[in-house]
């Protein structure tokens, strides 16, 4: 009775993006690349506040064919937005409207040494691709950062080859360098904000963990997270709804952050630790600013509490920890809504240990964590309460811990 999405089946995906391919440029592809989304555990709102989080890449990817060329014409097709065609250089800051600035950004941001100054000459060439995605787009199962990232490693794998060299992706210092091109690409040319939190586990993720991402100098640490081996499963529960009234709420509350840090003179609010919370909060004399930063500050701590349940290979008690996080952003950060909540609080009413908005909020997705036989039901009387409240189907997917970016073909 629930809508599930399809379980990805990358074989068929690859074709898809081949035969796109050859239906809009003629000939064939250098190669096929896939990059996943991304659904994050813990750690919301702090990857710009200088904090920890916890993401792990998702079995769902964009899958992108692409064929370098020797002159400097970019072309992009994808099976969700209307073809873009240009030179390199027409690409810059905004120059390239919709989607296609998420894909030939990346390019631009590598010509612009956004990857370091080896990063440059990846970036010169022109390129036809055609993108394919399994990722639900829009859902802050992060398609964006899926994307960009598959144009990253393709383009780098092509233009190092050419250039005599190994890839940049090669390596995972390489892939911090690709992931800060993305960043970039995503900011400068798409004109989106994003904290580097997605771009980062999508490329630097391994399957079977979750990666401790240290937002302040974007260090990794791969945690082993085996939820079917503990028989669990997480899984995420897409409300399919965005409410676009409150877009400007990313930014507004990157700002109060800011705002706080100035009254409080800190660089980051990651450098108050937990003790230190009571005389911040003392420091502040706006109401708003006090809520976000216990939700910061208290976050951070669940973060920290997470990586150490896992590292100790106590999944069901990361429970709590989501239940936690979630009143933290609905009460404190104020970045829920009602389908979030009725999400998590259905989720909860029908057995998950523990459940939380993930991704920026405002709509999008929750995550539940369920007992792996229990997936279907708790997905069946999420639906259940979604129909009863009249609101819209929700549609549902498993987060097994996944590979990252990498060449298919
Ligand atoms: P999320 O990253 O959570 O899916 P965003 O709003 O950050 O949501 O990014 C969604 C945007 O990314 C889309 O509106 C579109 O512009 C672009 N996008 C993502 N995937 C694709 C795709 N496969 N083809 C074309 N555009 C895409
Ligand atoms: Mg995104």
């Amino acid at each position: 009775m629930s809508h599930w999405y399809p379980s990805p089946d990358q074989e068929a995906t690859a074709a898809q993006a081949v035969a796109a391919f050859r239906a809009a440029y003629g000939g064939d592809p250098d190669g096929v690349w896939a990059a996943p989304g991304r659904v994050n555990l813990i750690g919301e709102h702090v990857d710009y506040n200088g904090g920890p989080c916890l993401p792990m890449a998702l079995p769902q990817n964009t899958v992108v064919a692409l064929r370098r060329r020797e002159d400097d014409l970019v072309r992009v097709t994808s099976t969700v937005g209307a073809a873009w065609q240009g030179h390199v250089a027409d690409i810059s800051p905004g120059r390239v409207s919709g989607w296609a600035g998420y894909a030939v950004g990346v390019p631009w941001a590598l010509r612009t040494g956004a990857a370091g100054p080896e990063g440059k000459a990846l970036g010169e060439n022109g390129f036809e691709a055609s993108v394919v995605s399994q990722v639900p787009v829009g859902a802050g199962l992060s398609s964006s950062a899926a994307l960009e990232c598959a144009v990253a490693v393709a383009v780098d794998d092509l233009a190092s080859a050419a250039l005599g060299r190994s890839s940049l992706g090669a390596t995972d210092e390489g892939r911090a360098r690709l992931a800060a091109a993305c960043v970039r690409a995503e900011n400068e040319i798409a004109g989106a904000p994003t904290g580097g939190m997605d771009q980062s586990a999508s490329l630097r993720a391994r399957a079977g963990h979750a990666l401790a991402l240290d937002c302040r100098d974007f260090s990794v640490q791969q945690v082993p997270f085996d939820a079917a081996g503990a028989r669990l499963a997480v899984l995420v529960i897409d409300t399919r709804v965005h409410h676009a009234l409150v877009d400007g709420g990313y930014g507004s509350r990157r700002k109060a952050c800011d705002q706080a840090c100035e009254v409080l003179g800190v660089r980051t609010l990651g450098e108050i630790g937990l003790d230190a919370l009571d005389g911040a909060l003392a420091h502040l004399t706006r109401p708003d600013h006090r809520r976000r930063v216990r939700h910061v500050v208290t976050e951070i701590d669940r973060v920290h509490a997470a990586v150490e349940v896992l590292a100790r290979s106590e999944l069901a008690a990361l429970g709590p920890l989501l239940d936690a996080s979630h009143a933290s952003l609905r009460e404190d950060y104020e970045v829920s809504c009602a389908e979030l909540d009725l999400a998590c609080e259905a989720a909860r009413g029908s057995g998950a240990l523990g459940a939380r908005m993930t991704g920026g909020g405002f709509g999008g997705s929750a995550i539940a964590l369920v007992d792996a036989d229990r997936a279907e039901s708790v997905a069946d009387q999420v639906s259940a309460a979604f129909t009863r409240r009249g609101f819209g189907a929700p549609a549902f997917l498993l987060a097994v811990a996944s590979d990252a970016a990498r060449r298919l073909a």
